[in-house]
């Protein structure tokens, strides 16, 4: 019977509500079924399937907690547990600080910091410009840079660390100073000095560095004045597109990474002959040409399944000032 009646004055209610002869707010509504909880689990799978990893990994500002290591191979990878060399040392300073790209494994942190002051020394410089690291967690970066996404790579400039403290803009704008003539066969005369020689030797002759890239009239150049001295070190200095304004150093897998990738060792073989050098001043590479339209696009399933892990984990705490680089 009490059914009945609620039914009654439920089909009432409707009737009356349906005619508008009674307003909303005199409706005793039924309570609204609570919506069901978002899902972002859910919404992140959709977007890791359909976003490029470079956006995914672009988009953290800060390193993963879990212990550093290096994850993949140096141009398909990721960085755990990353660590980030201070903008300012004794002997060197980061550069461009808006592409927080100033992190890396703490191998890398520590060479910089010991390189910085070898160089100086090795040079007479005030200190060394610090490029490209990695971003906080490694991983593809927006602007394309194949390589350093391990934590393992810098990009160190082509020239000496002024002696004051750069601002911020300064960071972002200076140029970098270009060793190669226009012609990318022979040196700039205005801004190759011998001391870039030592620079490069210096980064060479370092034990757990594994290749040095440098353009290939540097290379060249590097051929000819040390064909007298001996020069183990030589080996690791290959030639690479671009790299007429920095250096590119590359750290060899560190001991507490097992999934990180070695590349083959050096053969030992110095890499001045005719025949390794040649190719580099063809056709096939000089004048450079403009970058073809990008390929297909890394996802995060093309990675080290790690790096699935690095990207979701939790921010790690850390002392850095972000708002210095925005
Ligand atoms: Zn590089």
């Amino acid at each position: 019977m009490r059914t009945r009646i609620a039914t009654l004055s439920f089909i009432a209610v409707g009737v009356l509500a349906a005619a508008g002869q009674i307003t909303a707010a005199q409706t005793p509504a039924p309570k609204p079924a609570p919506l069901p909880p978002e899902k972002p689990a859910a919404t992140e799978k959709a977007r890791e399937k359909t976003v490029p990893a470079k956006v995914l990994f672009g988009a953290k500002a800060l390193p993963s907690i879990g212990k550093s290591m290096a994850i993949g191979y140096y141009p398909l990878g990721c960085l755990s547990g990353g660590v980030e060399l201070p903008i300012n040392g004794p002997n060197w300073q980061v550069m461009r600080l808006s592409r927080n790209r100033n992190w890396g494994h703490p191998s890398l942190v520590n060479f910089i910091e010991k390189f910085a002051a070898q160089a100086s020394k090795a040079t007479g410089w005030n200190g060394i410009l610090v490029g490209d690291m990695a971003q906080p967690r490694g991983g593809p970066t927006v602007s394309d840079h194949a390589s350093h996404q391990t934590g393992l790579d810098v990009d160190i400039w082509f020239m000496p660390m002024p002696d004051h403290v750069l601002s911020k803009e300064e960071r972002d704008t200076i140029p970098a100073s270009n060793l190669v003539a226009a012609d990318w066969k022979h040196l700039n005369p205005q801004t190759w000095t011998s001391d870039h020689i030592a620079f490069i030797k210096t980064a060479a002759q370092q034990p757990e560095v594994e290749r040095v890239l440098v353009n290939a009239a540097i290379k060249k150049e590097l051929c000819r004045v040390e064909a007298n001295q001996p020069h183990a070190w030589m080996s690791k200095v290959r030639p690479w597109y671009g790299h007429h304004d920095h250096i590119h150093v590359r750290l060899r897998c560190p001991a507490d990474s097992p999934q990180c990738k070695a590349q083959p060792p050096v053969t030992g073989v110095d890499g001045c002959s005719a025949k390794e050098l040649d190719y580099w001043f063809s056709p096939k590479v000089i004048p450079p040409r403009k970058p073809g339209p990008p390929g297909r696009q890394t996802m995060l399933a093309d990675l080290p399944a790690a790096c699935k892990g690095v990207l979701e984990a939790a921010d790690k705490k850390t002392s850095v000032a972000t708002d210095n680089r925005k």
